[in-house]
């Protein structure tokens, strides 16, 4: 007999496994990692994801995260100090990850290691396995399997970098409780403290402002850091030794409504809300759940039903993320922005929800 498979076990693989397993499903989820990593992320939960994790018995709070009652935005010439209407946290992705695959196992599905190399409809060819399955719900994540691409074709695709600042005394007197955005010319840096106290500096810039540094992470750093001080602080005083990692062109503001027979597209293979917006893993663990949902009452057939549907909730919040997005990366804009919210904090309040999923 065919399996239900499912291919990624970051968020929106393993919620999709918990509710499938939990309604009696036994998938096998699979992912080319026997152990959690720690997926390039900034590890903002905002109280939308928080809520939603708890529907699968998953708690920011008990993980540890890093409690955040504040927003701090640094933009162009001036900062703006929000106070956020409900507690975010800070985690790291290996933290969640693991307490998510975790909760799977329990809810009874099977994990299997293997790197999926192309995927034709229901069938997956593996590195050691290939299978037929009898539903599949694609969950790889920022990673594209041959057969299943997202179009990538952006004239100035937005890339991902991030490093950690190792815990001090005057990191955790900076950060506590707050996330902040600097915003740039071209991108915006997150930064948050997460469970251990280490800052997780999460960046999404334009490939032209890498290019204008000759494509070195570390000569970027420096010169953003040289320009925007307050940046340039939070980096002190051991960034030149941090592990720097980077992904390429991601595919910001994309969504689909389509699919095939059987297979369910979820979390970032179904949807990229631009990363500023904090409501990624959110999408992820929502769709997860609605997909395992449907497969649950509907069967493989429901998966069109299901694509169209999430397609037109998280078309809103994308939309609203990627002007908040363009906003953000260009400093006029950005500076008018700041004073905007500055005088009347609710309006960014209203922005917020805009990009979050219902
Ligand atoms: C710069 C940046 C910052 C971000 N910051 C935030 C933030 O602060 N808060 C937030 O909510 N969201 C944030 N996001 C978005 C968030 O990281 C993603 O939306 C979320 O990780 C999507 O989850 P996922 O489960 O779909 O995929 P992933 O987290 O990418 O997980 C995919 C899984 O699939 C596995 N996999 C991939 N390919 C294969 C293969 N071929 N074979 C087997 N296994 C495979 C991987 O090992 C991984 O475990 C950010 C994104 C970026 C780019």
């Amino acid at each position: 007999m065919s399996e239900v498979v499912v291919l990624g076990a970051g968020p929106a693989g393993c919620a999709a496994a918990i509710e499938l397993g939990r309604g009696g499903g036994k998938p096998v989820l699979i992912d080319r990692n026997a152990r959690p990593g720690d997926a390039l992320c900034g590890g903002f939960l905002s109280w939308r994801t928080a809520q939603r994790l708890g529907q699968l018995g998953c708690s920011p709070e008990e993980l540890g995260a890093h409690r955040v009652d504040t927003l701090m935005l640094y933009g162009p010439g001036r900062s703006v100090n929000v106070t956020l209407s409900q507690p975010c946290w800070g985690l790291s992705r290996h933290a969640l990850d693991t307490r998510l695959r975790a909760l799977a196992s329990e809810a009874g599905s099977t994990l299997e290691v293997d790197t999926i190399r192309e995927v034709d409809g229901l069938e997956l060819h593996g590195r050691s396995s290939h299978r037929t399955a009898s539903a599949l719900f694609l969950a790889s994540g920022k990673h594209d399997v041959r057969g299943s691409g997202r179009p990538r074709e952006a004239a100035d695709p937005a890339l991902g970098l991030r490093l950690r600042i190792q815990p001090s005394a005057g990191l955790a007197r900076r950060l506590a409780g707050r996330i902040e955005l600097h915003l740039f010319p071209g991108g915006y840096a997150g930064i948050v403290l997460q469970e251990d106290g280490a800052a997780n500096i999460c960046m999404a810039l334009r490939k032209s402002l890498f290019a204008a540094h000759g494509g070195d992470p570390r000569a970027l750093l420096g010169g953003l850091a040289r320009t925007h001080p307050h940046f340039g602080l939070r980096l002190e005083p051991h960034w030149a030794e941090a592990q720097i990692d980077t992904i390429g062109a991601v595919p910001y503001g994309w969504s689909t409504a389509e699919t095939r027979p059987g297979v369910f597209r979820v979390g970032d293979q179904c949807a990229v809300i631009p990363s500023l917006a904090g409501e990624g893993i959110d999408i992820a663990v929502a769709s997860g759940m609605a997909a395992a949902k449907a497969w649950l009452t509907g069967g493989p057939r429901a998966s069109t039903t299901f694509q169209a549907d999430f397609h037109s909730a998280v078309t809103g919040p994308i939309r609203w993320a990627g002007a908040a997005w363009q906003v953000a990366e260009r400093p006029a804009m950005a500076s008018a922005a700041l004073s905007a919210v500055r005088f009347a904090p609710s309006l960014l309040e209203k922005v917020i929800l805009a990009t979050r999923l219902a």
